[in-house]
């Protein structure tokens, strides 16, 4: 948990899934990643789906909701999706709230591992948006992408992650860098797919980012260990660097969605002029 302006922020367990550890690391060869990262038989690393939540007086503000009921069986036993030890509505009641309390879902992108959550299959088959109080978020060409996906990513991003939310005109399109509430603005990136945006809320001490994505754990803070599943490496590399020197310039923390032991860490430029992150602070299990 942490404090900055006038905003708590506490990170959400949705579950965990399990992704090929090459296509999480793209050109970066096994024996290095592997360290940090132990594969099982099939090569799959443990990833965590967690969220954000952020509070001041008047909102709550869910950032992401992980894969919610999205996927099947047969998907959850290929990727050993775990949403039993850790999921949404469990974190939430822990904090003495339900789906009914969100006021805001800011969604990244639309990629069923962030976004699955955003809506629940009902008795009948259709889905509804899970948060019936809230008003969603999203960048309109990240929403483009997601109605007309590319071969590339079509399998991820599903329609019945959006189509709810359109139908229910509970989401609002956003275009560009621009303040959601006073004091929480976003970012927007296009290295890993085509408007990601991530949370930036600043004070005169500190800033807190929003990795998604961009910046899934702390062995992405090495520019070159981009994913494989990103569509524009050299673009993602790019949006690093310039995030890190303005997180540095802040002494900012990043907050890590796929790690399954590290939620937030500052970064560093080190004497070789490699960023790396430091102060590394662990989820509660
Ligand atoms: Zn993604």
């Amino acid at each position: 948990m942490k404090t900055i302006n006038d905003f708590v922020v506490t990170p959400l367990e949705t579950g965990s899934i399990w992704l090929d550890g090459g296509a999480m690391f793209g050109t970066v060869p096994k024996v290095l990643w592997e360290q940090q990262h132990p594969s099982n038989a099939t090569n799959q690393i443990e990833l965590a789906m967690r969220s954000l939540l952020i509070q001041n007086r008047q909102h709550n503000i869910l950032v992401d909701c992980g894969l919610g009921d999205k996927g099947g069986e047969k998907f959850a036993k290929m990727y050993h999706v775990d949403q039993n030890t850790h999921n949404i509505k469990k974190s939430l009641s822990g904090l003495q709230l339900g789906v009914e309390d969100i006021t805001h879902v800011i969604l990244s992108h639309f990629h069923f591992d962030h976004a699955g959550g955003a809506t629940s299959m009902q008795p009948d088959g259709s889905y509804l948006p899970t948060f019936p109080n809230a008003q969603y978020f999203i960048q309109t060409e990240n929403l483009e992408v997601a109605q007309t996906p590319n071969p590339r990513e079509r399998a991820s991003y599903l329609p019945e992650n959006h189509t709810a939310l359109l139908e229910k005109d509970v989401l609002t399109k956003l275009n560009g860098e621009v303040e959601v509430v006073p004091g929480l603005s976003v970012k927007v990136s296009y290295g890993h797919t085509c408007g990601q945006q991530h949370v930036w809320i600043e004070d005169e001490h500190t800033a807190l980012f929003f990795g998604g994505d961009l910046v899934a754990t702390p062995s992405h803070v090495s520019l070159a260990w981009v994913q494989g599943y990103d569509l524009q490496p050299l673009v993602a590399i790019e949006e690093k660097k310039k995030l890190f020197d303005q997180l540095i310039a802040k002494n900012g923390w990043v907050f890590y969605q796929h790690d399954p032991k590290v939620v937030f860490s500052k970064v560093q430029k080190n004497d070789k002029g490699k960023y790396e992150p430091i102060d590394l602070q662990l989820a509660c299990s």
